[in-house]
């Protein structure tokens, strides 16, 4: 449910399901999309092309009843977990789309896995029925393999035979999910709690400035009201729906767009209403200032592994992606790992686990979750390294079992003391900064003591305080050249890649992690 239980009973109402498609690239997500947002019962009002706006909601008729249904309409596994990582619950039901004339794939398993940690109920849409060679029994059958037991097999998992182009069995799809929301969620939402919500997608439009599409969850939001939504905030001049409509008023699980912010909101914001402008403005300030002093600490969710014993404490459970060279050695892993015997009050469990690189959207689903990730023979791929990095997710490497199997027991019991420990190389103070083109800006700096190390890690300290952590000393120059290390007493040009927010009397403190012996 949206929001908490409180406020008068009558205040409260059902609500419609929110619901979110996912599935591997090609199955037909944005196409099932298309053809949900046309099954429409209600005819609607005349004028305005259906616009994406990142969301919408239809009606359809369920045992002659009129029952509305959101779908959020930025498909895929990644925005759904972007999200969840920063708090934000938006949806009740997953609709996993598998192709029948494909099957099961990577990206498939992927998506029921981040919808399996949320435990959000998955609806199954096998896609495509329309096509020669399509099976969707053996859909059926793979997916059991995964914990998705189809009903007619005895499970609990409502699948659908669809397609997306000849509309066939989207009524039945649109069932499955009020029958799944009516049985196994109750969803309500009072009406008259203060407005809140999260922002689905925000932008900047050109004639009317800053845009965002919002989910309202709780309360009622109107024309008129003060709002933030995240470090944005404003009056809303108008709320639009899907078809350019201008709506008085949204209700709990209506996605509207907002115009009348300051400035733009980012996906997984929380909405708020409050009282006056004024108030709007200073918590918007207050949230400001809170995002930079959250980048100064920036150390965010780093689990030292002497934190993790308190968080084990908590949460009795260790969280652990899994990724491998191959599905053997994955196994064996994971099969390992599971027979590690702890106090039986700590559980390990492994939320997703797969064969190839650690993915960005393994990090993004790491991050959701407070989660270790173990890399068998594999390494991360760019992109999921600097984000991991820039979060403080764990990311593990091993090429032996066993190790594996120690750290994670000695995790497990909270002995572990941290793997690396921070080995302070040098200082200097920014005396210039300057603007190199294609490069970016340059510290020209003094170093006050120890040696500036090319390829080191890097913080930024201003007054007193650290501004950015996580950076590295990717170029190093004493005037024209390039240079790998500069000395205490020498002056050099340093550049933090591609941070550029440096101010002279900036200190940048540059060190490198080693390995600490552990005892
Ligand atoms: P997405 O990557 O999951 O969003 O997949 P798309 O919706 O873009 O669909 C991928 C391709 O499959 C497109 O060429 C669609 O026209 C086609 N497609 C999607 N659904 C169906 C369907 O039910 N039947 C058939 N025959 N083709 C489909």
């Amino acid at each position: 449910t949206f929001g908490d239980e409180e406020g008068d009973e009558e205040d409260w109402s059902a609500r419609p399901p929110v619901v979110t498609v996912m599935g591997h690239v090609d199955h037909g997500k944005t196409k099932l999309l298309d053809a949900l947002r046309d099954a429409n019962v209600v005819a609607r009002e005349a004028g305005g092309i259906t616009q994406h706006i990142g969301a919408y909601q239809i009606v359809t008729e369920l045992d002659g009843n009129e029952r509305p249904v959101t779908f959020i309409d930025t498909p895929g596994h990644e925005s759904f977990t972007a999200m969840r990582a920063r708090g934000a619950k938006v949806t009740d039901i997953v609709v996993l789309v598998v192709a029948a004339d494909d099957g099961v794939m990577p990206q498939t398993v992927e998506a029921l896995n981040h919808a399996q940690a949320a435990e959000v109920p998955i609806v199954v849409a096998v896609n495509k029925v329309d096509k020669e060679g399509a099976n969707p029994a053996k859909i059926r059958q793979q997916l059991t393999e995964y914990g998705l037991v189809a009903e007619e097999y005895g499970g609990e998992t409502m699948f659908v035979d669809v397609s997306a182009i000849t509309r066939q069995g989207l009524d039945n799809l649109l069932a499955a999910i009020l029958l799944t929301a009516d049985a196994s969620l109750d969803l309500r939402a009072n009406t008259e709690q203060d407005p809140q919500g999260v922002v689905i997608e925000g932008k900047l439009d050109k004639g009317r400035g800053p845009v965002a599409t919002v989910l309202v969850q709780r309360g009622t939001l109107r024309q008129g009201d003060s709002i933030v939504a995240g470090d944005a905030y404003g009056r809303v001049r108008s709320l639009l729906d899907e078809h350019g409509n201008k709506l008085k008023e949204a209700l709990p699980a209506r996605p509207v767009q907002v115009v009348g912010l300051t400035s733009v909101p980012r996906a997984g914001d929380t909405f708020l209403v409050v009282d006056e402008d004024r108030v709007a403005r200073q918590i918007a300030d207050r949230r400001q200032a809170r995002i930079r002093n959250a980048q100064n600490a920036s150390m965010r969710k780093r689990i030292s592994l002497e934190d993790l014993d308190a968080a084990l404490k908590e949460n009795r459970q260790l969280n652990l992606i899994i990724k491998g060279d191959n599905s053997g050695t994955v196994e064996a892993l994971e099969e390992a790992l599971m027979k590690i015997e702890v106090d039986d009050e700590i559980s390990l469990r492994v939320i997703h686990r797969g064969v190839g690189g650690i993915t960005k959207s393994d990090i993004d689903l790491a991050l959701a979750d407070d989660v270790i990730v173990l890399g068998f023979n594999v390494r991360a791929e760019g992109q999921a390294t600097e984000l991991a990095n820039r979060e403080g997710v764990d990311v593990r490497y091993y090429t032996v079992i066993y190790q594996a199997i120690d750290e994670i027991e000695a995790a497990l019991k909270g002995m572990l003391k941290p793997v690396y420990e921070e080995v302070q190389l040098g200082t200097a103070e920014v005396r210039e900064v300057f603007r190199v083109p294609k490069v970016g800006n340059v510290a020209g700096s003094l170093v006050r003591s120890g040696t500036i190390v090319r390829n080191s890690k890097a913080r930024l300290i201003r007054d007193g305080a650290v501004v950015a952590d996580n950076l590295s000393v990717d170029s190093l120059r004493r005037f024209k050249d390039d240079a790998t290390e500069v000395r205490e007493g020498y002056e050099c040009g340093i550049g933090l890649g591609s941070y550029n927010d440096i101010k002279v009397d900036d200190v940048i403190e540059t060190f490198e992690l080693r390995d600490k012996p552990r005892d």
